[in-house]
């Protein structure tokens, strides 16, 4: 259906789809875009998601050596360290 774009274009008389009910401590309604926004809102959310699921990347310094049979490792990453 031709409408408004919500999203990022702005665009009057485009054809728009609903996205679903927007609701702000001020005001609720319903919130409809065009299909290049709903895209990027689609990838916005998608990377989103991967930036979640992902464990947040660790820097391991190394700090607390242990000794075991064969060398020195990390006691916090497990990895070998050679002195
Ligand atoms: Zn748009
Ligand atoms: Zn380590």
């Amino acid at each position: 259906m031709p409408g408004r774009c919500w999203l990022w274009c702005r665009r009057e008389n485009v054809s728009v789809l609903w996205i679903g009910p927007v609701r702000t401590p001020s005001v609720a309604g319903e919130l409809y875009a065009c299909g290049q926004c709903i895209a990027e809102l689609v990838h916005l959310v998608r990377e989103e998601q991967r930036r979640r699921s992902l464990p947040p990347e660790r820097i391991c310094e190394h700090r607390e050596l242990e000794r075991r049979a064969g060398g020195t490792f990390c006691a916090g990453c497990q990895r070998p360290i050679h002195l």
